[in-house]
């Protein structure tokens, strides 16, 4: 029996292989680890694990994926992903028509459209490949990517506004995102594409240039890999960030 049909925590061996496997989690203070554990228990629980493309069960990438995907709810609760049911795991591509892997081996369940679709069959696709190489500290997390376009889908619209928590202000939160996002563009995608020097000055993939919630969502990768990169080159929405998921990554993180 797969130790997540039962609804456990993660227990200290399936902890320690993903902590090694994912350093972004050996940041976290001893009872964070242990609501963690917990709630990706309930996670890998709950969520309808799939494998696709010959791909047999293995509880060590259930675990990766469900401690990766807990992090940014760690203190905004499980709830956020109710419209979340399911987890597609595919060895490297996967093309049908309404699933991409872009330039950066991402997945994307037809995002131009996906709010309704998103919302309706509430599937995340994620190829091994890309499992392996998130929660390095690189920058790079197709977990909390895909996490964060989950968690902005929530009230509906996926536009890189996700429902705020209280006491944060959505004019503000617009304010903050919109500027970062056209100083961005500017960065790597303006009309005279900056050259690989200016490039190099920002520590975003240049598809957080394409559209606000694909912002949003590299924001977050950044937020829980490279926290004092992200703080350094836009202070204000690692702020927001840092609002929205009630936590403060810097204490903790070495990057
Ligand atoms: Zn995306």
């Amino acid at each position: 029996m797969l130790w997540f049909k039962r609804r456990t925590p993660i227990g200290d061996a399936a902890w320690n292989r993903a902590v090694r496997a994912h350093p972004v989690l050996s940041g976290l203070t001893a009872e964070e680890q242990v609501r963690l554990r917990e709630i990706a228990g309930e996670f890998a629980h709950s969520m309808q694990f799939r494998w696709a493309g010959g791909l047999e069960p293995r509880d060590e990438v259930t675990a990766s994926v469900s401690l990766l995907a807990c992090l940014p709810i760690l203190e905004i609760g499980l709830k956020w992903y109710r419209r979340w049911r399911t987890v597609l795991i595919v060895p490297r591509h996967y093309e049908t028509s309404s699933v991409e892997i872009d330039e950066a081996g991402v997945v994307h369940e037809s995002v131009a459209e996906a709010a309704g679709e998103f919302a309706e069959l509430g599937t995340v696709v994620l190829s091994l490949r890309d499992i392996r190489s998130s929660g390095t500290g690189s920058g790079y997390n197709v977990i909390v990517h895909e996490a964060a376009h989950v968690l902005d889908a929530a009230d509906g619209a996926l536009n890189g506004v996700p429902p705020l928590q209280k006491g944060m202000d959505a004019t503000r939160w617009t304010e903050v995102f919109s500027s970062a996002y056209q100083d961005l563009q500017q960065k790597i995608a303006g009309p005279t594409r900056a050259s690989a020097r200016e490039r190099r000055r920002s520590v975003f993939d240049p598809q957080a240039a394409e559209a606000p919630e694909e912002f949003f969502a590299v924001a977050s990768e950044l937020f829980f890999e490279r926290p004092r990169h992200l703080r350094a080159e836009y202070p204000e929405v690692y702020h927001e960030l840092a609002a929205f998921y009630r936590q403060d990554r810097l204490p903790a993180q070495r990057s």
